[in-house]
């Protein structure tokens, strides 16, 4: 049971740089995969492909066994994507922006609400539910974004090197509140990092990508044993 298939992925930018030659790996239900690599290998890219954000130039990506080509609205419907640059309205509240996203999917008023408080309370977040989203540190619009993602219940979480310029303490929480939805609400969970502990920490999968290839594909425990 494959919660992403991702075959021949090729990008070529319209520069006639190729950011992805042609990459391979499946992520299994339940799992939480790291796509681990240096700045530049084609992370962003991979994520931005898969969030429909960056057009492919060839290859396949399916979510949930629904296509991206054929099946866009189905796989959105499992996928939530925290991406690395802040694309909320910096104007908006926390809870609206939330209550607007979970609008997109369909989801009545007060499940919304509902579910933004739970999200917002388990991220830290909730005194700040009332307050323009610009005034918000770094750490607390990337944990918004998080809440945004897993609004409408994704069944997969994709996530652009999250922890990002956050400080120690903090990446520890959110390090922990990724665990626990990945243990108790069994969202799959990908991650892309360059920092081999973030890997280490939370992954039982890890795929390493350079230069726009898949280099290394192996459980966590197997890499381990290798260095
Ligand atoms: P797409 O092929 O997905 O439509 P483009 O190749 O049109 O994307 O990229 C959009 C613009 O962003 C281009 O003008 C491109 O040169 C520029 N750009 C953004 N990031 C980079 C980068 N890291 N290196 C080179 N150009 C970039
Ligand atoms: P990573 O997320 O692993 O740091 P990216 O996927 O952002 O890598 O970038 C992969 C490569 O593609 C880099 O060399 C980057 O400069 C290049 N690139 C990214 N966006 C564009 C663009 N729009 N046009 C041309 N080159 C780009």
């Amino acid at each position: 049971n494959d919660a992403l298939v991702i075959s021949g992925l090729t990008k070529r930018y319209a520069n006639g740089f190729e950011a992805l030659k042609g990459i391979d790996f499946r992520v299994q239900q339940g799992d939480f995969f790291a796509l681990l690599g240096p700045n530049g290998a084609g992370k962003s890219t991979t994520i931005g492909i898969i969030s429909s954000l960056v057009t492919k130039s060839a290859g396949t990506v399916t979510v949930f066994g629904h296509d991206l080509d054929t099946d866009l609205s189905q796989a959105k419907q499992h996928l939530g994507v925290v991406p690395q640059e802040f694309n909320f309205n910096q104007f908006e509240k926390p809870i609206d922006i939330l209550v607007t996203q979970a609008g997109y999917y369909g989801i009545p008023r007060a499940l919304a609400r509902e579910r933004a408080e739970y999200y917002l309370k388990k991220l830290g977040i909730w005194d700040k539910r009332a307050v323009q989203s610009r005034l918000l540190s770094g750490g607390m619009k990337r944990r918004l974004m998080i809440a945004r993602a897993l609004i409408h219940k994704p069944k997969l979480l994709i996530l652009d090197e999250p922890t990002a310029g956050v400080d120690i303490e903090l990446r520890r929480s959110m390090w922990q509140f990724l665990r626990e939805i990945n243990a108790n609400e069994g969202v799959t969970i990908i991650l892309t990092t360059h920092y081999l502990e973030e890997a280490e920490q939370l992954c039982r999968h890890i795929a390493i990508i350079d230069k726009g290839r898949l280099v290394q594909n192996t459980s966590m425990k197997q890499l381990l044993g290798q260095l």
